[in-house]
């Protein structure tokens, strides 16, 4: 199936289940804003749970932060959001759309890509065994004609974007003869910035209205508060502060579903640490990070590092972590050495020390930052587009049916177990209940006894159910039931004595940590 499609049926699975809604449906929605419905608030709640303990209970030195949304406006001067937190944007004058520049260059960049990816897999086939992937790519005519093009292209962007030459960005678009998607023409209007913060008023205009905004990251809240953490929890250097929150950002495009919305939700950790060590520092958190992900077990290779050509003024390194999407590797998480860039700043717009006094060194010094980031909703796609999986199953009459199976790994999974009489009657819904009642306070159960039992466990798997538990007819006599599970189908029969222990061991988040 073309990509386009896995991405419009997972697009269209998230409404039909109960994960995710446009938002002011009613109204016909409101651009890149959504809410998340019964399902969807809980696996957005067990992916926040997975993150925040991850860092806030297994590090000692990593303590947690709720600040508040809207901050004093300077802190956005300071930061350098209020001169500098722009996109270039760039029309097409005959479809009218408005697009990134800078990713019409990047989405140039990944097709150059794309065709050496194919040439190596062309000849990986046709030569087999014998196949030197390095040789190839290192003789093969048409991948280094390729490779030379996609060099001097990133050179000359990196360069564009360093100088913020707008005009030059645009002579790239038009030099390497990138159209509109929608019109096919390159009829393009001059590349110009444009802000994406949010702002509004605070107070009455009669009193005098301050501009304030809405915060476009979670992370100036930990700088400001930096000191009062510090001291009060006693912190020594290294420590971090993590926070979950709210972020708004004016995207200039904003398509592919809560890839890229104008409100979510960010997890963020500053980690301060001495001056000089933050390489160090940048690296193992590149490492803690990628195991993080992989630790969720959709397989290594589809996670990769990408390394940033352009640092954001505040950096001195910066990588994101991509996932392979259904449209192509994209940023999940970023992680960045901002230096001492925020808390100098804070200290020269607010006048106030942002100084840490080093009791084993004996002096004061502004510390170094390290900063993992990543959207809460974006590692949501990320989990939901490699849980969705169609499976053609062969029927006992020959043909063949597609089973729609969300496989969530079992912690994040948003009911954990279904427990289903077989019928409405002869005690077994009694039974189901008594279960549900039993094990409610471990787990998120559901109980379910309209439709066929098939049609029950196709609903359970559509919503990544791990378990389903079926009272039938022997449960009466005997105290058993069967557990089926979603990924093999397979069932077994177990005393009901046995389920809150064999599906505690299954889904309990301590097994996820343990593996970090
Ligand atoms: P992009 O290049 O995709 O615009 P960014 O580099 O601006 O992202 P950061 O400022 O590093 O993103 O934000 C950290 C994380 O926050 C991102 O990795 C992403 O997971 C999330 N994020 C950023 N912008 C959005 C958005 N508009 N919608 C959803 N998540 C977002």
């Amino acid at each position: 199936m073309a990509q386009d499609d896995v991405f419009k049926k997972l697009v269209a699975h998230c409404k039909e289940y109960g994960y995710v809604f446009p938002s002011s449906e009613i109204y016909d929605g409101l651009s890149a804003v959504y809410d998340y419905g019964q399902y969807g608030v809980e696996l957005k709640n067990n992916i926040k749970k997975y993150w925040w303990d991850s860092m806030v209970l297994l590090n000692d030195n990593i303590v947690g932060l709720d600040s508040a949304i809207f901050m004093h406006p300077t802190i956005w001067k300071a930061s350098g959001h209020v001169d500098a937190f722009n996109d270039p944007l760039i029309d097409n004058k005959d479809s009218k759309k408005r697009y990134r520049a800078d990713v019409l260059i990047e989405e140039h960049l990944a097709k150059l890509e794309d065709k050496i990816t194919k040439e190596v897999e062309k000849a990986r086939e046709r030569f087999a065994d014998t196949f030197d992937e390095k040789k190839f790519r290192e003789t093969n005519p048409r991948v280094l004609a390729n490779q030379v093009k996609i060099d001097e292209l990133n050179a000359r962007f990196a360069k564009a974007l360093n100088d913020t030459d707008l005009a030059e960005i645009k002579q790239i678009i038009i030099d390497n003869e990138i159209v509109c998607p929608i019109s096919g023409t390159r009829n393009w209007t001059d590349v110009r910035q444009f802000n994406l913060m949010f702002s509004t008023e605070m107070g009455s205009t009669a009193e005098g209205a301050n501009k304030i905004y809405l915060r476009p990251e979670t992370a100036q809240g930990i700088f400001v508060n930096f000191l009062n953490v510090q001291k009060t929890g006693r912190m020594k250097i290294p420590f971090g502060i993590a926070q979950i929150g709210k972020a708004f950002r004016n995207e200039i495009v904003a398509r592919q579903f809560i890839f890229r919305m104008r409100e979510f939700e960010q997890m963020e950790m500053q980690f301060f640490v001495q001056p000089g060590s933050e390489l160090e520092w940048f690296k193992k958190w590149k490492e803690t990070r990628m195991n993080w992900h992989q630790a969720l077990g959709f397989g290594s290779e589809n996670y990769r590092f990408h390394d940033h050509v352009k640092l954001a003024h505040y950096a001195n390194a910066a990588t994101d972590i991509e996932y392979k999407f259904p449209f192509g590797f994209k940023e999940v998480e970023g992680i960045h050495s901002r230096t001492d860039y925020d808390l100098k700043q804070h200290q020269e717009f607010s006048g106030k020390k942002m100084q840490y006094f080093d009791p084993e060194k004996g002096e004061s010094y502004v510390p170094f930052v390290i900063e993992t980031s990543i959207g809460v909703d974006r590692m949501f796609l990320q989990i939901v587009s490699a849980a969705y999986t169609e499976e053609e199953l062969k029927k006992e009459d020959g043909t063949t049916d597609i089973r729609v199976v969300l496989r969530l790994p079992s912690f994040l999974a948003p009911v954990k177990l279904a427990v289903m009489p077989l019928v409405k009657k002869d005690g077994l819904p009694a039974i189901a209940e008594k279960i549900v009642n039993d094990l409610r306070f471990d787990f998120n159960c559901q109980y379910d006894d309209k439709d066929s039992i098939g049609r029950r466990y196709r609903r359970q798997d559509a919503i990544g159910t791990p378990f389903c538990i079926t009272i039938d007819h022997q449960t009466p006599e005997d105290n058993t039931v069967t557990i089926r599970y979603r990924d093999s189908m397979a069932q077994e029969r177990v005393t009901i004595g046995q389920l809150r222990d064999i599906i505690k061991e299954k889904v309990s988040l301590q097994s996820l940590l343990k593996k970090l």
